[in-house]
């Protein structure tokens, strides 16, 4: 059966989130059929280098076998219980393992399947944080402009709007809104609101160096660094949102590292289980820990937990991922393929009149295209012919991400530039 035939099977029965459904199949959409390392292969044999990490989840490739390995094994002592009341050997083991590496204090982890839901989770904890140790007003947070946390409605409060869902803004609740990351006195505001309004601050959220879904807005490490004293002295919770940046991304394991911070609540997803399993997990500081301890069924218990939290798959997985990361020294490849990727844009996309700007951190990149006027769909464009191409990449709006796995090879790197190159090169007003 063809690759079209599969889309339209496809289009029948299945709604693809952020897709107009009604031009699902006519924007050529890869129906995977299977996956082979840092590619993916259509239902015609088609190969596609994966330069979005299946929308950033992806780290060290597809099908690496000492992580099917892992889930294999997890499989066979079983697939999930439940971490309502009760506990597993393997979620134990996990949490073992990242207390080591969280750049937070005495951590403790509570377990979801998706980043919003680890964001939710934040926001939840970091209210009742305050009403546990009897301070009230704490109602709101303050977040940045562009921000992006997670379509769920609380998350969707606490980011910056857009990406379409505006529609929704009836159902936000509102919060303090620092500019966007753009804006050059943005951590100015940030840190004068969080210095005029402590007391109804229950906590800022930040995403830490890099706003992934607004098209790779960068800031700088000394300014994450600042909100983070402020926070600390105006006695502020902070939230660090690395869904997209942890796990290796930014050139170190945590972005928050880059800014020697360690916030009160962490919150991780996407990398987790190197793309594989539903699993994230908000870390909070056993000082935040600490305030939810009391008697059995009071009221300072945090009511709030998800059916799959903590599955024994993803645990076994995401525990040997971090294994992984460490003995293939896979941050070192990060950095030196991070540092290829900047070389690469500067010289060779950056000069093309079709592109405004070009952003690299780690390997989270961003290409502005620079259309002459609206509705020329070329963010779209670029993306299709690279994909013609055999590169695999998606965009937000007329920024062209290039989000490749952590295990990319110069030689990947350069076939992906060279597409993408092509691709751009080729559109016209
Ligand atoms: C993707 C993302 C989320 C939401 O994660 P989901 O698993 O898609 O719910 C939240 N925050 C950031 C920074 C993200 O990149």
């Amino acid at each position: 059966m063809s690759n079209d035939e599969w889309a339209q099977r496809d289009a029948n029965v299945v709604w693809h989130g952020f897709t107009q459904m009604d031009s699902y199949t006519e924007n050529s959409p890869i129906v995977v059929d299977r996956t082979d390392g840092r590619y993916v292969i259509d239902t015609e044999g088609r190969r596609y280098l994966d330069a979005i990490s299946s929308l950033w989840v992806t780290t060290l490739g597809h099908r690496v076998p000492e992580l099917d390995d892992a889930l294999v094994a997890q499989l066979q002592r079983g697939a999930h219980t439940t971490m309502l009341g009760n506990g597993n050997t393997i979620v134990v083991e996990l949490s073992e393992a990242l207390a080591r590496v969280v750049p937070v204090d005495d951590p403790h982890f509570l377990y979801a399947s998706d980043g919003a839901s680890a964001v939710e989770q934040a926001l939840k904890i970091a209210f009742q944080y305050w009403v546990n140790r009897g301070v009230t007003g704490r109602n709101t947070f303050l977040g940045f402009g562009g921000a992006y946390h997670g379509d769920t409605i609380g998350a969707l409060s606490l980011g910056g709007g857009g990406f379409g869902t505006s529609i929704f803004d009836p159902l936000r609740f509102p919060v303090l809104r620092a500019p966007e990351f753009a804006d050059p006195a943005c951590f100015d505001v940030a840190c004068q609101m969080i210095a005029d309004h402590p007391t109804e601050l229950a906590a800022a959220i930040i995403e830490p160096l890099v706003q992934g879904a607004s098209g790779m807005q960068m800031c700088d490490p000394t300014d994450v660094a600042r909100l983070a004293a402020t926070c600390k002295e105006h006695d502020v919770l902070l939230i660090c949102d690395e869904i997209a940046t942890g796990f290796g991304r930014t050139g170190t394991l945590f972005a928050s590292e880059l800014a020697g911070i360690r916030p009160d609540l962490l919150c991780l997803g996407k990398g987790m289980t190197a793309g594989y399993l539903p699993m994230s997990v908000t870390a909070a500081s056993g000082d935040v820990f600490d305030a939810f301890l009391g008697p059995d069924l009071s009221e300072k218990t945090l009511y709030h937990g998800h059916s799959y939290s903590g599955n024994a798959l993803a645990a076994a997985v995401a525990l040997r991922h971090l294994e992984l990361i460490d003995a293939w020294d896979v941050l070192a490849n990060v950095r030196e393929r991070s540092e290829e990727l900047e070389q690469l844009l500067d010289d060779r996309i950056a000069p093309l009149s079709q592109v405004k700007d070009t952003r690299v951190r780690g390997l989270m990149s961003g290409i502005d295209l620079a259309p002459p006027r609206d509705g020329l769909r070329w963010g779209r464009r670029a993306s299709a012919g690279a994909v013609e191409r055999g590169v695999l990449v998606r965009p937000i709006g007329d920024t062209v991400i290039l989000m490749p796995p952590l295990t990319i090879t110069s030689e990947e790197l350069h076939t992906t530039v060279r597409a993408v190159h092509e691709s751009i090169a080729d559109l016209e007003p």
